[in-house]
């Protein structure tokens, strides 16, 4: 399909492939194998999977297809291989290009399962791993070294929503020849311009926005043709994190409205925050969308947007904080984000109550914060349920 064609239409129309039925709606191709018309063709094809063949669904899948040909045109990505979790993405996309003796610098401030990849992982294999804080490019310049292979950040880090420049550190990463890693899922496909920001690899957990109803975990790597097919597929296809054709059928749906869906639920996180911005129970509102975050012209720079999640943080610390989910009328207290349902998390004792106080410290988790991930209800309605909330908290 044509590449000039807005990142909209390609969401909806990207990596079609119709059957002899010509059916309107992706087929999903729910076989783990595939016919061979001779011994002779089966033999030809195990020399070299030509483009549009198949042989067994670890390594490829007609739907599968489907949605990293129509992710990797929305991304404007060269290509993308499909996987079974956004934690088989990221773990792919570091280990498939890491051997011992290498080094990576990563941000702090990272989603749970990171921090145990990186952490626990890569330095039983050899690699060595240095933290820096995220925001501060003069810590990434002095962390960088000439044996640094890769660089890994969170391109909006959850759940305190700092903003990392991915010009900027990608500017310093490439310097020394390193590889920059972007996990961009607060980003979203939607407002992400990571690829022609420098980076060389983008990574989604598409559980969040790209299925966006809370259907089915997934996840997809983006990069170069040379990366996916040459790095990372060989990786994924001979340790087993490849994505279901059904959960293929599931995310390819969910691009096809990931735009409307991504720019209602960040109208009304927009909405929110300076509505909440103020209020007598909150110490902070935190949204990149808002001009008193550090971070706003960056953020607007890089994304356009503040994207679909805000923080809060109650003056009245855990217990106010628990007062407030336990009123909710309209939001749920779950652990999801970029779902249809607004949905609202308290990291320091549930995502990341395992980190050590001083972590929480040093990242801001505190007890009164609490993670707002947007929905798709009214945005009056929202309104109402937060601040009828906030006042039973303040009464709590
Ligand atoms: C959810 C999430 C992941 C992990 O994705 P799964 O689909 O749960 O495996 C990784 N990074 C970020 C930023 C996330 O929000």
């Amino acid at each position: 399909m044509s590449n000039d064609r807005h990142p909209r239409t390609q969401a909806i129309h990207a990596g079609t492939r119709r059957s002899q039925y010509g059916e309107v709606s992706e087929a999903i191709y729910l076989t783990q194998g595939f016919v061979y018309d001779s011994a002779e063709q089966a033999e030809a094809r195990f020399e070299e999977i030509g483009p549009d063949e198949f042989i067994y669904a670890r390594y490829g899948n007609p739907t599968v297809a489907m949605f990293e040909e129509r992710i990797a045109a929305l991304e404007g990505a060269e290509d993308a291989f499909a996987t079974a979790s956004g934690m088989a993405a990221v773990s792919g996309a570091l280990i498939s290009m890491l051997k011992a003796g290498d080094h990576v610098v990563s941000a702090r401030a990272l989603f749970g399962s990171c921090i145990y990849v990186l952490e626990e992982i890569l330095g039983r294999y050899g690699v060595e791993v240095t933290f820096v804080d995220g925001s501060d490019l003069g810590a990434w310049e002095a962390a960088i070294r000439d044996n640094t292979r890769a660089v890994f950040f969170e391109s909006v880090a959850n759940p305190t929503l700092e903003v990392i420049d991915i010009e900027a550190v990608a500017k310093l990463a490439h310097a020394k020849g390193a590889l920059v890693v972007v996990d961009n899922v607060f980003a979203t496909p939607v407002f992400s311009r990571a690829i022609s920001q420098g980076a060389d690899v983008v990574v989604y957990s598409a559980t969040k926005h790209i299925d966006g109803q809370g259907r089915a975990l997934g996840g997809v790597v983006l990069g170069s043709r040379d990366f996916i097919r040459g790095t990372l597929e060989p990786y994924m296809k001979h340790t087993g994190g490849s994505m279901s054709p059904f959960t293929a059928w599931i995310m390819l749906k969910g691009l096809e409205t990931i735009d409307l869906r991504v720019r209602a639920q960040a109208a009304s996180a927009q909405t929110l925050a300076e509505a909440l911005s103020g209020h007598d129970a909150l110490a902070r509102v935190i949204y990149p969308g808002l001009a008193a975050h550090p971070q706003h012209a960056l953020v607007m720079d890089q994304m356009g947007a503040g994207g679909t999640v805000l923080s809060i943080d109650l003056k009245g610390g855990k217990a106010a904080a628990f007062a407030f989910l336990n009123a909710l009328k309209v939001g749920i207290i779950s652990n999801n984000l970029g779902d249809a349902k607004t949905i609202l998390t308290h990291p320091a004792t549930t995502t990341h109550q395992r980190l050590p106080q001083e972590t929480k410290d040093l990242l801001g988790i505190t007890p009164g914060l609490i993670r707002v991930s947007v929905g798709l209800e009214h945005v009056g309605d929202l309104k109402a349920d937060l601040l009828q909330a906030l006042d039973v908290a303040a009464q709590a």
